[in-house]
């Protein structure tokens, strides 16, 4: 008999919602026998300070990531403020025919694209507690120009207009408990068939 197949678990928040330490909480604690494998995306983007190649993307030249794209590489790409993001497709089948469940970290387009090709992915949306909260983690974080952080924060609002769209929305408030809310998400959805 076949292995049962992991499933897809999409998450988008805009930029400095603190979604990536709650991507990073969230693997950590359900280390388990059902494994949570973030999925590794490949940027044009240039690498932040402490970002690791392979770790925490693949950055790569704009020419190699057309390149990929042409050779039809990615499950889903898109241009998120002025860089390209591509979801490998090798990575995701290899993980969901072992039978892990794959994290997807991307944006709302990347969303709506999976959305569309895998209809039993399952979206979930983090919302920022508020546009100041978000503002003062973005300006924190620093490694973005004034120019960059204003983009960002128009984006965000535009981003927001989507959450209707997925299928579940976690206010990141309060870490913990934005934590334990997705824990209960995911222990849900691996009920079901
Ligand atoms: P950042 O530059 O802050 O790491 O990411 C910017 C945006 O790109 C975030 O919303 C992030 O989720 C999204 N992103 C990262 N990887 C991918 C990807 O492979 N595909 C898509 N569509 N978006 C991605």
């Amino acid at each position: 008999m076949g292995k049962k197949r992991g499933k897809l678990f999409v998450v988008s928040a805009p930029s400095g919602s603190g979604k990536t330490t709650l991507c990073r909480e969230l693997i950590r604690s359900l280390r388990g026998k059902r494994k949570l494998v973030r999925s590794i995306s490949v940027t044009t983007r240039r690498r932040r300070g402490k970002e690791r190649e392979g770790r925490d993307y693949f950055f790569v030249s704009p020419r190699e990531f057309i390149k990929r794209r042409n050779r039809q590489e990615f499950l889903e790409w898109a241009r998120v403020l002025n860089n390209y993001y591509g979801t490998p497709c090798d990575f995701i089948e290899k993980h969901t025919g072992r039978g892990d469940d794959v994290l997807l970290n991307i944006d709302v387009q990347g969303a709506m694209k999976i959305k569309r090709k895998k209809r039993d992915a399952v979206l979930i949306f983090i919302l920022p507690p508020s546009f100041k909260v978000l503002e003062g983690r973005l300006r924190r974080r620093s490694t973005e120009s004034k120019a960059e952080i204003a983009r960002r924060l128009k984006f965000a609002r535009h981003e927001m207009r989507f959450v209707r769209k997925y299928n579940y929305a976690v206010l990141n408030d309060e870490i913990a408990r934005a934590l334990k809310q997705l824990k209960e998400i995911i222990r849900q959805e691996r009920k079901k068939k």
